[in-house]
């Protein structure tokens, strides 16, 4: 179990006090005190943890969020911020002396132009719904988390959010112009612009994956991009991980970039047919989903050089997909693979980890292996293109043991994607989950250097406290 902060009694004594100075700064309507109200926000997309918050505004404005912020600063009040709730490493889980910051009130689409490919948006606009904005005219928000549908733009900035399309389109952090920031003292900033370089430092670079540890995001300016003519998919079947691996790093040393380079274990197969019935082979140990897109003619010669790779591998099945119909029954399992695993086991915790594409086998077997010694079961569903992988480890929440096990697992399957050359997390962010394996990946000078960027934002470390850095660093 991770170690959580005692709540600071001096403050949560003074709840109805805060309460009131909170609604005479944001409004009544928009302060949320009532116990029972209160437990919607005890938790996150993590859910074995959670803590019911002192008091939770829902700001409107980017000028209310300013106040909230600037009354907890100089109360010495933790903020946690909150947009959808759908983080899977705690990213918003609150504390018991904690107000909640939340934007999902925030949601209007400001601005679209579509001759400079841009759309200004609230903090609080879901992913999908910038791309509802604006598919109308042909264009849409290339990063696209599972969650899409929940998820809000401020979240998917604050943990530089991916998605399964993001092989060529890159994560959020590639896809953002500019944010309207609020400082923990109230002060607002507009940080970028409205195209791809800014003057001065790179602001958004800091801000981008920064998990609320720096300020709050209310305004947010993307890239939209022109939709292509179409895609198509393909689904490729091994016998063995290890070759379904191989494959997968002989088509990016190719040079083709596929939409979308998705790969499913057999234990995720299995729960994906049962769910889905998508006709995934069940004697497959290994299947590869791989998307293109272009006009006809490209999509012909790309699934052409792909057919080809995939053959040098020898694979058992191989299905190319010639309508949009037939793609989307190629996908249906592995968009409910999660919702799928869920059916099968009690519970389970969804890691998010990352590894050069190259070291795929060897990660492949390490996670068997460890699997193995914990006497638990791994699904594996990930992003194999960008070797961002997604092993969902089954375990039972009402079996103190078996709880313990996965998160040992969890924690030893991070630190194997360390030694393999990549990193703690691939798109979830640090959060809570990985907040103590962070030594795994820095040294003591490195986290020195954060420490010393998060106190200048935040000399009181009032900004969702106890999350990304280990507890003896924070
Ligand atoms: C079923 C499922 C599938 C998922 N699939 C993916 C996936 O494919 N790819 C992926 O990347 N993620 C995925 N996620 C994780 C999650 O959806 C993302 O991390 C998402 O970006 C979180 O957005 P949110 O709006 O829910 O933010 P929240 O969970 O509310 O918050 C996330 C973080 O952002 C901070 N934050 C929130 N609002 C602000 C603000 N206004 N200013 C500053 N900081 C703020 C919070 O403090 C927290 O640290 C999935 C989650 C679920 C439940």
């Amino acid at each position: 179990m991770l170690a959580m902060p005692e709540p600071k009694a001096e403050i949560v004594a003074r709840r109805a006090e805060i309460v009131a100075a909170l609604a005479a700064r944001v409004g009544a309507a928009n302060v949320i005190s009532e116990a029972l109200r209160l437990k919607a926000y005890e938790t996150d997309g993590f859910s074995a943890y959670r803590r019911v918050p002192l008091a939770v505004v829902l700001a409107e404005t980017t000028e209310q969020v300013a106040a909230a912020l600037k009354y907890c600063h100089e109360q010495g009040i933790r903020v946690v911020p909150r947009a959808a709730g759908t983080s899977l490493s705690g990213g918003a889980l609150p504390l018991e002396d904690a107000v909640v910051i939340g934007v999902s009130k925030m949601n209007a689409i400001l601005e679209v132009d579509f001759e400079d490919r841009l759309a200004r948006v609230q903090a609080g606009v879901t992913n999908i719904g910038i791309t509802k904005a604006v598919e109308g005219e042909g264009f849409f928000y290339a990063p696209d988390p599972s969650s899409q549908l929940a998820c809000m733009i401020a979240g998917n900035v604050a943990m530089n959010s991916g998605g399964a399309h993001c092989l060529k389109y890159g994560v959020t952090a590639n896809n953002l112009l500019g944010v309207t920031f609020v400082t923990v003292e109230g002060e607002v900033v507009e940080l970028g612009g409205e195209h791809l370089d800014a003057a001065g430092y790179d602001w958004l670079g800091l801000i981008t994956g920064s998990e609320g540890q720096l300020g709050m995001v209310t305004e947010v300016t993307v890239r939209i991009l022109r939709a292509a003519e179409g895609a198509r998919a393909m689904l490729v079947g091994f016998d063995a991980t290890d070759v379904a691996g191989a494959a997968v790093a002989d088509i990016i040393a190719s040079g083709i970039i596929p939409v979308a380079l998705e790969f499913m274990d057999r234990p995720c197969i299995h729960a994906c047919e049962a769910f889905a019935h998508a006709g995934y082979p069940l004697d497959a140990e290994a299947l590869l989903i791989i998307e293109v897109e272009g006009s006809e003619e490209e999509q012909d010669a790309l699934l052409a050089k792909l057919q080809a790779i995939c053959a040098r591998h020898g694979p058992s099945t191989m299905r190319i997909a010639r309508t949009a119909e037939e793609s989307a029954a190629i996908w249906k399992g592995r968009k409910g693979a999660f919702g799928a695993v869920g059916r099968i086991s009690p519970d389970y915790l969804c890691m998010d980890g990352t590894i050069p594409p190259g070291r795929l086998p060897e990660a492949m077997r390490g996670i068997g292996a460890l699997a193995e010694r914990y006497r638990l079961q791994v699904a594996n569903v990930f992003h194999a293109g960008d070797g961002n992988l997604h092993p969902l480890i089954m375990f039972d929440a009402n079996d103190a043991d078996s709880f313990a096990r996965a998160e040992a697992l969890g924690a030893d399957i991070l630190k194997l994607c360390v030694e393999l050359g990549g990193c703690l997390t691939g798109e979830h962010g640090v959060g809570i989950e990985k907040r103590d394996l962070m030594t795994a990946q820095f040294g003591p000078v490195d986290l020195a250097q954060q420490k010393r960027i998060k106190t200048a934002f935040d000399p009181g470390w009032i900004l969702n406290p106890h999350k990304v850095f280990p507890l003896e660093h924070a």
